[in-house]
């Protein structure tokens, strides 16, 4: 017993090593930004206020670095964001804010369904903020990983928005990689972007959704949105069209999009009078393919990914009463809404499987889980969920 005391204390002592030269080497790397940052703008008061004592939080840069083990494909992606609980919600939401959108279009031109598709998919309509105080985890990734120069301009950024008091600083929480608020916005974005609608004299988009939606609204608008145009929609392409080399830049008038042979995917023709326009493929020519205009570059500008460009838009076609795309995805397994995988959770652990909270989430338990009940079941081991899994788990 003692032996194994002392041994523990051995051991614990050895551990705390590395972590108290982590914390005296954090606490260097700050000192040595408090220059930077006074020429930042960062008042010094303002600096040791919110630095002094802080320890690394080493688990974003675990974050950084993760590798996912395999590419979410974009009929999963799509089918966790644009479900009919948000497109419920959404639509909830259009009606119970309506005059704010109503002046937020006026003001920036931006129509009521993209601000909210926006707000659904970045922070689930103002849901899903993120718990890392900012400050640290922007400090932790200024002083550790692979893009350090990055996050120092982003956490000078998050110093001088508590320095003018947008945000109160327990309140000061988001992504681990700093996003924060409604609209999810890096703090560099929220000092260009962030707006105060409501005229309490802070741009709050943590606590204020007036502030948030117009927020949104006004990002767009800076990214060249043009009122009154369609992202873009769905086409029907003629059997055998090349698609290589297409792409959202690769923007061709739509008259040549027609004499190709293109037309929406109801067989109507293209609409004419909109400029010209990009062939998008995003699971090759045999899946839904889209001719996408300008405002789809604005809300591709939100986040740099193509498949949340598209949530967004189609979400927000969906908030307007569109229904799901016309041209199912090429795959024999599609998809599965939140529900579907809160449903496929909940099943799991009927049969057996530890895979804590059902969350809707399919994290690294409940793939674990799905793999051991596809082996079973003598289905492909991939440990992915979708309608495949969840059919054979609701008929055992
Ligand atoms: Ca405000």
């Amino acid at each position: 017993m003692t032996l194994f005391r002392t041994s523990s204390l051995l051991c614990a002592a050895l551990l705390a090593v590395p972590a108290l030269a982590q914390n005296t080497e954090f606490e260097n790397c700050l000192n040595t930004l408090r220059a930077p940052a006074r020429a930042a703008g960062v008042q010094d008061a303002t600096f040791t206020l919110h630095t002094q004592g802080l320890a690394p939080d080493m688990s974003v840069i675990d974050k950084l670095n993760f590798q996912p083990e395999f590419r979410t494909a974009i009929w999963d992606y799509l089918a966790g964001l644009v479900d009919e609980e948000r497109v419920a919600e959404g639509r909830a939401l259009l009606e119970q804010h309506a005059d704010t959108l109503a002046r937020v279009q006026e003001r920036y031109g931006v129509d009521p369904a993209t601000v909210v598709a926006v707000w659904g998919v970045e922070s689930n309509f103002g849901q899903t903020f993120g718990k890392s105080p900012l400050v640290q985890s922007l400090g932790t990734l200024s002083c550790f990983g692979r893009r350090q120069t990055y996050f120092r301009t982003e956490l000078f950024a998050a110093l001088r928005i508590l320095q003018a008091g947008h945000i109160a600083p327990e309140r000061f929480v988001g992504s681990w990689a700093g996003a924060f608020g409604h609209t999810q916005f890096m703090p560099s974005t929220f000092e260009r972007l962030a707006v105060d609608f409501d005229g309490d004299g802070k741009a709050d988009l943590m606590d204020s959704t007036v502030d948030a939606l117009a927020s949104t609204a006004n990002f767009l608008q800076k990214a060249g949105w043009q009122t009154g145009q369609p992202w873009g929609f769905e086409v029907r392409l003629p059997a055998g069209t090349n698609v290589s080399g297409e792409g959202r830049r690769t923007k061709r008038p739509m008259s040549e999009w027609a004499s190709r042979g293109l037309r929406r995917v109801d067989g109507s023709p293209l609409p004419t009078g909109l400029g010209s326009a990009g062939l998008m493929t995003p699971a090759g020519a045999e899946g839904p393919a889209f001719l996408v205009l300008r405002n789809f570059d604005a809300i591709y500008s939100y986040n740099a990914a193509e498949s949340y460009g598209l949530a967004i838009a189609h979400l927000a076609d969906r908030l307007r009463g569109d229904g799901p795309f016309t041209t199912p995805w090429p795959t024999d397994d599609p998809g599965i809404s939140r529900a579907e995988r809160r449903e496929l959770q909940g099943l799991l652990i009927l049969r057996g499987h530890e895979i804590g909270e059902v969350d809707g989430m399919l994290g690294e338990k409940s793939r674990a889980a799905i793999k051991l009940e596809q082996e079973r079941l003598g289905h492909e081991a991939t440990g992915r969920g979708g309608q495949k899994i969840l059919r054979a788990l609701r008929g055992s």
